[in-house]
């Protein structure tokens, strides 16, 4: 299973995706450049996982990231996206993006229309944030990791 792999800590600038404006689907997704990406380890697979995430050494946010090959965008690179839950006043390209991956929520679903999509995105937020609430994943928000 994908858990073996977890918790995974990884870091890197945030770099432009595809500009498919997946803001306009109510989820801006950071994105790491390939380096990060390759770095992850084999044991884990496509899908969607929660755990935390820092901006520019900031405050440490809930999060949900994806890992795959984008299915409803009929996507060929492999990537790497997170989706902070917390309002920023502005973009954060080109900043520092550290996240450690805390739980696997689903494997990658290849989905039939736009409103299947965020149907899903919205069970994927809340069982995250139902998740996150627990002290032993709350307890990464505090970890050096965030600080060093
Ligand atoms: P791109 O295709 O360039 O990744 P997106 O539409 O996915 O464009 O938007 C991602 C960008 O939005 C991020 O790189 C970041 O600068 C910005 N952003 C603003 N708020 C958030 C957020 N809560 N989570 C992730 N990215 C955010
Ligand atoms: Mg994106």
């Amino acid at each position: 299973m994908s858990q073996i792999a977890l918790p995974y800590f990884a870091k890197g600038e945030v770099v432009k995706g595809f500009g498919r404006g997946s803001r306009e689907l109510g989820c801006p997704t950071a994105n790491y450049p390939e380096d990060v990406v390759k770095k992850l380890p084999n044991e884990i697979e496509c899908g969607v996982y929660f755990g935390v995430a820092s901006v520019d050494k900031g405050e440490v946010h809930d999060m949900v990231l994806s890992i795959g090959y984008n299915p409803f965008y009929n996507g060929t690179v492999r990537t790497m996206e997170t989706h902070v839950l917390h309002t920023f006043e502005n973009d954060f390209y080109g900043k520092e993006l550290r996240v450690v991956l805390l739980g696997f929520i689903r494997p990658q679903i290849k989905f039939n229309s736009l409103e299947e999509f965020k149907q899903k995105l919205r069970e994927d937020i809340a069982y995250a944030s139902n998740e996150l609430q627990k002290p032993e994943y709350v307890k990464y928000k505090n970890d050096s990791f965030f600080t060093d």
